[in-house]
């Protein structure tokens, strides 16, 4: 078989667009395929359009890293493209003396970290960013932006496609086959593409694609729900940026808080509660899905060592008790008459064999294929400097 020079990506969501488009720009063949019939159908495009600054992750790690690269990245690339971008500012509030605790150590992580201008604060200087939060004590990242990560998205795609790549939707590989020279990847429509190199950047569908290459590998993706109520447009004055609680340091989840959105809505959550489905969006179980992680013994460990939080979630997810308690543990006006429905995401988050969650970025490389097996957030904000990584590495 001719060798090709292409490269495939599986995955339109931000990380393999970023990917797409960096490879493109830089004069190679990129083919990227994607199962939907639109780019940042799935987490891509139901997150919280948060740019993170770096605040809470372990020095040194990809997470630490990539995110602060990332956010400088994708300024840059919004100003070129003319996406807004907005510098809205976060406070992380504490609550109890206990959380006052772990507000140093987030703090001393972040001073680590290199996180510009974060700055600890009292009650005045919180009550003058955010009249209507109340807390013991804060952190105020000034840097801490919004952006619609749909936008970028869409943006990415047409950089590939402008650059002679092809984006092909509604496309999907049913069999891969790794070669001396490359990969061979059969489609559902039968068309058979030759590449040099995979990247597979497939979110919560890894776990498929990886089946497909012959590697299952030694996490699994369990998808976590995360369901947002928002305020009611007379109770959007009570925020003005973004208001997050102390995050428990036992989960890689930043807890119930609140963020305005570009378009001017204020989003409270995201909880996390188990999904009954990779893509269950509607709250409908998924056999095929709910079956395949019952065969992971990492999920029972996980369900075992997590289960009075887990039924606290799965309690409260839809419930507007929990999320205006959730809010009120910050902004102590809120009334429930100030939420109303919202939508909700689900997170893909790789689980080991012995239950736990794994808080890095995992990107798995062999000769012909990168792997990403754990993006999870502040991936949306890291996109473009873990396509830069990627790159490099390749
Ligand atoms: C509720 C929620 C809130 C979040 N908030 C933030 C935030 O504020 N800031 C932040 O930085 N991050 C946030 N994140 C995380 C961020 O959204 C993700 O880390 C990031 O979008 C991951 O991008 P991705 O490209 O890896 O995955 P995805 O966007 O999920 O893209 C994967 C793509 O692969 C496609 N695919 C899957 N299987 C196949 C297949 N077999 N063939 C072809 N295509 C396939 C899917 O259809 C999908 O389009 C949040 C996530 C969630 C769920």
């Amino acid at each position: 078989m001719k060798r090709s020079d292409t490269i495939i990506v599986v995955g339109g969501g931000l990380v393999g667009l970023a990917v797409g488009q960096r490879l493109a720009l830089s004069g190679r063949e990129v083919v990227l395929i994607e199962k939907e019939n639109r780019v940042a159908a799935h987490q891509s495009g139901h997150n919280s359009g948060v740019v993170h600054a770096g605040l809470y992750y372990t020095p040194g790690s990809l997470k630490a890293r990539l995110c602060l690269e990332g956010r400088r990245l994708l300024f840059d690339y919004c100003q070129v493209k003319g996406i807004t971008y907005d510098e809205v500012g976060k406070v992380v509030v504490a609550t109890s003396s206990e959380q006052l605790a772990r507000l140093d150590d987030i703090e001393a992580r972040a001073h680590e970290n290199k996180v510009a201008d974060l700055r600890r604060i009292g009650l005045t200087e919180l009550q003058e960013l955010e009249p209507a939060a109340s807390g013991l004590g804060a952190l105020h990242s000034p840097h801490t932006a919004i952006v619609d990560f749909a936008a970028v998205a869409n943006a990415l795609a047409g950089d590939i496609a402008d650059a002679g790549g092809q984006v092909r939707l509604a496309a999907q590989p049913t069999s891969i086959v790794e070669t001396s020279s490359g990969v061979e990847i059969r489609l559902q429509s039968g068309e058979l593409i030759n590449g040099a190199k995979l990247i597979v950047c497939a979110g919560l569908g890894t776990d498929s694609v990886a089946a497909l290459l012959g590697r299952p590998g030694a996490v699994r993706i369990v998808p976590f729900r995360g369901s947002y109520w928002r305020l009611v447009p007379t109770a959007r004055q009570l925020v003005n940026g973004l208001i997050y609680p102390v995050p428990d340091p036992r989960y890689p989840f930043l807890g119930i808080h609140f963020t305005r959105v570009v378009g001017g809505d204020v989003l409270v959550g995201p909880n996390a509660a188990l999904a009954l489905g990779l893509e269950a969006y509607r709250r409908s179980i998924v056999g095929r899905d709910m079956l395949r992680l019952a065969q992971w013994p990492g999920f029972w460990r996980m369900a075992a060592q997590n289960w009075r939080t887990g039924l606290h979630e799965a309690m409260g997810s839809a419930s507007r008790r929990h999320f205006t308690a959730g809010g009120r543990a910050l902004v102590p006006g809120l009334d429930p008459a100030d939420l109303e429905a919202g939508w909700a995401g689900i997170r893909a988050q790789a689980v080991d064999r012995r239950g736990h969650l794994l808080d890095d970025f995992v990107i798995d490389r062999s000769d012909h294929v990168t792997l990403v097996r754990n993006a999870p957030s502040p991936a949306a904000t890291s996109s473009l400097a873990i396509a830069r990584h990627i790159a490099a590495e390749i």
